[in-house]
């Protein structure tokens, strides 16, 4: 089914009555866009959210770029329409859209799994905020090239749009709840979207990208009930010349926080968020989300994930 006979048929049926107010935001269609950064064959999937104007405040409405771009052979190709496998948890729709030949074999668990993740990750830091989230999750050829946008007006009341993109070979639940995260902090003028952070813009993303990991590791264990950190032994990674291991200490966090670009921030944002997860949970690897462990990770992630300045307040106050 197409986009327009699923909304047709849910509407009708008078179900689901939260994807009426989907049915009249302005959302435009999937365009083919250029990102600005440079593709090649070997680019692997980036998903981006892109804010064209910020609210003053969560009751007014901002503009937003959502998708993504990922490497492949040939020029960039038309995003998929046809709708796979569809999930609504509460506030939280969930909609695969696929090629015939790029349907992930468990596409109906990965669209449950990506609400669930979404809903409890909403539920712990912004509860009160009655947020709607409606995500599309597009699964392109492998070695195919994209490069993909939807430009969406939100309103308050309309559910916050998320266009994913990704290779049938490198399909992800965290990446959506990952992005929400960048789409949050775009709503709530925090991270590199508060207007003070221009002076310190690399840091502001180095955090925001911490927060945005935190956040998928705390919806996942949520939403899942379990936490894989999917690591054995503590990360080693080398970093322009540099070999860090984590934990990072006080004196390893200021140096890589020198070394970090914009292009960076995300892996060094990861480096920080491996660290937080190390001092909270040592070296657990498998974390129960009923577990004392677990349940001081959830209630760590409720306390700073409103704005990743309180991240980086953590990361000073709590860690030699
Ligand atoms: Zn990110």
């Amino acid at each position: 089914m197409n986009r327009s006979q699923a909304k047709a048929g849910l509407v009708a049926t008078g179900v689901l009555a939260t994807l009426v107010i989907g049915c009249g935001q302005d959302t435009s269609s999937i365009r083919r866009f250029d990102w600005g950064f440079a593709l090649s064959a070997s680019s692997p999937d980036t998903n981006v959210v892109r804010p064209l104007s910020l609210p003053a405040s969560i009751s007014e409405s901002f503009e937003y770029y959502t998708g993504g771009q990922g490497g492949g052979a040939g020029e960039s190709i038309d995003a998929p329409t046809d709708i796979f496998a569809s999930v609504q948890r509460g506030p939280v729709t969930v909609n695969l859209l696929a090629f015939t030949d790029t349907v992930p074999e468990d596409a109906e668990e990965l669209v449950a799994q990506v609400a669930d993740v979404i809903q409890a990750s909403v539920a712990l830091v912004a509860p009160e905020e009655g947020l709607f989230v409606e995500v599309d999750y597009h699964v392109m050829p492998d070695g195919k090239a994209y490069s993909l946008a939807r430009h969406v007006s939100w309103e308050p009341g309309h559910p916050l749009v998320l266009a994913i993109f990704s290779h049938l070979g490198r399909v992800n639940p965290g990446t959506p709840v990952h992005e929400l995260y960048h789409l949050l902090a775009s709503l709530w003028s925090v991270g590199t979207k508060d207007p003070e952070a221009e002076a310190r813009m690399v840091q502001a993303g180095v955090f925001e990208e911490a927060a945005a990991h935190l956040f998928t590791s705390c919806g996942t264990l949520g939403g899942l009930g379990l936490l894989d950190r999917g690591r054995r032994g503590r990360p080693t990674v080398i970093f322009v010349d540099e070999r860090f291991e984590v934990p990072l200490d006080r004196a390893e966090r200021a140096r890589i926080l020198e070394l970090a670009t914009p292009v960076s921030s995300s892996v060094v944002g990861d480096l920080f968020n491996q660290t937080l997860l190390q001092h909270v949970l040592g070296d657990l690897q498998v974390i129960d989300a009923g577990s004392d462990p677990g349940m001081r990770l959830l209630e760590l992630c409720r306390a700073v994930l409103r704005d990743p300045d309180q991240v980086r307040n953590w990361f000073n106050e709590q860690m030699e």
